[in-house]
């Protein structure tokens, strides 16, 4: 399949941007105004018929063109020609007693991963995965132990919410519409950023699935170069997994520490162009006896000194073959404590959907439990 060149000006002079090329052809979920303005001059059509296309795609979720009822025929059977609707879907839900459900996806390609829809008074957030694995290695996640098999398109990161919407759309009786997304899933959102910003703009523009940012995280291991750009080219809002207090102990839990310092991050998180009344959320995975001290609550407000933060404390979910211990209630409690005295903004994050292997840290085992069942797995040779 040929791709359309990114030089050529439109009839009407607009920008024409490139279609990204995939093996099958234009996944519809990664269109954005102007990467169909030469197809359409070369059609003869007018450019307005963009406009159409991307309603149809983002504001009614039809992906076949042949479905697109107000474009005359023949664009429709040319558009039809060279768009490769996602064969993405839904493989499993699974169903956790607090009304968290995670969403198995299979993959065009049958490689899956997981997002997680979680029900929290009238909000409904939607955790996405970025990757395929991930690698980032942090010794709390059982994510890092697929290591990393692939980035995922932006059509695939896209893909999710709208699956989740029509999984919402189609149960009238289940937790109502999404309000929120968290990029927490599967993989670390900025390793995979030429895929991420593309699908934050789809996401959040009104011609898109115009999704507030403001009710978009991003979460990071701390990939300290594209904090800044992430934050400069969008409005969404970052999270920081901190993991520890002291450069070893981090380095021992999370090894991108090795590449990127603590103090190197806390330096950047310093000087990011937070807008006004922003915060960073810091994540701060709790292991007894590794992180949870007195004297590791003490440091935390001086490592955060100068920096508008808030913290969530979160209860480390076990997982097999994981070698850390959780944070008793109490004790969390007493760092929580020490954190609130020091005018650090701190909650205690209750853990979601643990009984479908759904809360933090726990995405993948599923994924891996069955591949290793051999169900729906690719034949082999
Ligand atoms: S916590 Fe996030 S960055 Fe670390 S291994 Fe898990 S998915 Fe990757």
């Amino acid at each position: 399949m040929e791709t359309i060149s990114d030089t050529a000006a439109s009839p009407d002079g607009a920008e024409a941007l490139p279609v990204p090329a995939f093996a099958e052809g234009w996944a519809p979920l990664a269109l954005q105004p102007g990467m169909l303005l030469d197809f359409l001059a070369g059609l003869g059509e007018r450019p307005f018929r963009e406009k159409q296309i991307l309603s149809w795609i983002y504001a009614h979720d039809v992906l076949d063109a042949a479905l697109m009822s107000d474009l005359p025929a023949p664009l429709r059977e040319a558009l039809a020609g060279v768009l490769a609707p996602p064969q993405q879907r839904i493989a499993q839900v699974s169903r956790s007693s607090d009304g968290t459900r995670k969403l198995l996806v299979e993959l065009d390609d049958g490689e899956r991963i997981e997002s997680v829809l979680i029900p929290d008074g009238d909000r409904l957030t939607l955790c996405v995965s970025t990757q395929v694995g991930c690698a980032m290695g942090c010794t709390f996640c059982a994510t890092a132990r697929l290591g990393l098999k692939r980035h995922l398109r932006t059509d695939e990161i896209v893909g999710q919410v709208v699956l989740a919407r029509r999984e919402m759309a189609a149960d009238p009786l289940g937790p109502g519409h999404l309000t929120n997304l968290v990029f927490m899933g599967m993989g670390e959102p900025l390793h995979n950023v030429e895929a991420l910003l593309p699908a934050i703009r789809i996401l959040t523009e009104q011609w898109g699935l115009s999704i507030s940012p403001r009710r978009i995280t991003v979460s990071t291991v701390g990939v300290v170069p594209q904090m800044r750009r992430l934050l400069e080219e969008t409005r969404v809002k970052l999270a920081v997994s901190l993991g520890a207090t002291t450069e070893e102990g981090r380095r021992a839990i999370m090894p991108v520490t090795k590449r990127w310092s603590l103090a190197e991050l806390l330096e950047t998180c310093r000087e990011l162009p937070l807008k006004r009344r922003e915060r960073i959320t810091f994540e701060y995975t709790m292991l007894a006896g590794e992180n949870d001290s007195d004297d590791d609550a003490r440091r935390m407000v001086r490592l955060l000194n100068g920096i508008r933060a808030k913290v969530n404390l979160i209860f480390w979910n076990p997982f097999e073959g994981a070698e850390h211990q959780r944070t008793s209630r109490e004790r969390m409690q007493r760092f929580q404590r020490i954190l609130l005295d020091n005018a650090v903004h701190a909650t205690i994050r209750e853990s979601r959907g643990p009984d479908i292997q759904a809360a933090c840290g726990q995405l993948a085992a599923q994924v891996e439990s069955l591949r290793a069942s051999g169900i729906g797995a690719a034949p082999t040779d």
